[in-house]
């Protein structure tokens, strides 16, 4: 039977990166008790890599209780800058933005969430559901258990709630991957301070193109002198070249994201001396005074669906867009946002709250995903518009 509405309904969240933060924390909103499943057995490290501000997360910190008006949520940009191959500024506008860190938003989301419900070190392998008792079960690698009234994935790109009932869903290459790298900003070369710090700098050549900005620093340090330059360059690298890269410095095969520190010399070496080819002046110093590059291949994924009766999927384990469109965690927020409110709205109807909410989130991605196709393709490739990936 079914609990009655006034019995509190039991989330089961997979994933304890943002996604799963935000969507835990939203239902929790929505009246739900909620239990956060992580397969890392630590808190989750990513050293400040750079996101963009974007009004969905404000929201999600606002609607639990966070005065976002007295925090340093990140460091506020001034012009967008782009420069040509030979360092002459192609553009510069005045366009005040805020750049947040990736880990700024984590420590946020999880200190709000509390540690009690967040449970570490618990991969999930199976999911079952039991349509008579409109319940769902999670079984973790451990061989524990646990059932609730939904099951949210949102264990990322690489999502094993996908594997398991959406198994034709799978990401493809889209052909190019971003070198990154964070710089304190007392480390700029004096050309990378004198023209880009505290802008939204750009530059872009054939197969080329790369963005940089000031980011929280340590410790989510947002005071001057104690930031970090977040640069993001995309590269066409084919897939066997990939492979290698990926490879990193101990021969462990990495899949699509190396980190800071295990990127193998040849491929450091490499990303240098592209910098002397392609880049302009300020950008290649910035870049050739990283000591840690890393990279990440950038991926597309687009589901036809995000529910499956008491099971979901929502942020990148749904649809990844394309960096470019500076809107995967900003996505990961709207789509928990609008779940407590349907939740909220349908208290006694679980399904018709999943029914309201898919339509929307699925238009949302799909709009991501085609912008971002458009913008990459024509950045990296000058394909004409959308010619790459359905
Ligand atoms: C450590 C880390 C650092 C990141 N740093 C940046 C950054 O600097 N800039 C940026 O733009 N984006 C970053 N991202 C990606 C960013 O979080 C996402 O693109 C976006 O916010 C959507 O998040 P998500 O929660 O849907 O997916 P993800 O952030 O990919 O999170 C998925 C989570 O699910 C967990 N998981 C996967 N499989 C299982 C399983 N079987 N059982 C239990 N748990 C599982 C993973 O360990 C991970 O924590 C980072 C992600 C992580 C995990």
């Amino acid at each position: 039977m079914s609990p009655s509405p006034s019995e509190p309904r039991h989330g089961i969240v997979i994933g304890g990166s943002l996604g799963g933060l935000f969507a835990g924390a939203m239902l929790r909103q929505a009246g739900w008790t909620v239990d956060l499943y992580e397969r890392s057995p630590h808190d989750l490290d990513s050293r400040g890599g750079g996101i963009v501000l974007q009004p969905e997360v404000v929201e999600v910190l606002r609607r639990i209780g966070i005065q976002v008006g007295r925090m340093d949520l990140g460091v506020q940009s001034r012009n967008r800058s782009v420069f040509r191959p030979d360092g002459m500024i192609e553009s510069r506008q005045f366009a005040p933005q805020t750049q947040t860190s990736w880990s700024l938003i984590y420590t946020t989301m999880l200190q709000a969430f509390g540690q009690d419900h967040y449970h570490r070190g618990k991969t999930l392998v199976d999911v079952r559901q039991h349509e008579t008792r409109n319940s769902v079960t999670a079984r973790f690698a451990d061989g524990t258990e646990v059932s609730g009234d939904l099951l949210i994935g949102a264990d990322g790109n690489g999502s094993t709630v996908r594997r398991l009932l959406w198994p034709d869903a799978e990401p493809t290459y889209a052909g190019y991957l971003a070198w990154r790298g964070l710089l304190p900003e007392t480390a700029m070369p004096a050309s990378a301070r004198a023209e880009l710090h505290g802008d939204f700098g750009f530059a872009n050549t054939d197969g080329s193109h790369i963005l940089g900005y000031l980011v929280p620093g340590d410790q989510n340090d947002t005071r001057a002198g104690h930031r970090l330059y977040n640069w993001v360059w995309y590269r066409v690298v084919d897939e066997v070249a990939l492979r290698d890269v990926m490879t990193d410095i101990d021969g462990r095969d990495r899949g699509f994201s190396m980190p800071e520190g295990k990127l193998a010399p040849k491929w450091r070496r490499h990303v240098g001396q592209e910098a002397d080819a392609l880049l302009p002046p300020a950008f290649r110093d910035a870049v050739k005074a990283t000591e840690q590059p890393f990279a990440q291949a950038i991926r597309d994924l687009a589901i036809d669906r995000m529910v499956k009766g008491r099971v979901i999927l929502l942020g990148d384990a749904a649809f990844i867009p394309r960096p470019h469109t500076a809107a995967s965690t900003s996505k990961a927020a709207a789509n928990a946002l609008a779940l407590a409110d349907a939740l909220a709205g349908n208290p006694d109807d679980i399904d018709r709250a999943l029914a309201q909410w898919e339509p929307a989130q699925l238009a949302l991605g799909r709009h991501l995903h085609r912008q971002g196709t458009r913008a990459g393709d024509h950045l990296l490739f000058h394909r004409p518009t959308g010619a790459r990936v359905g």
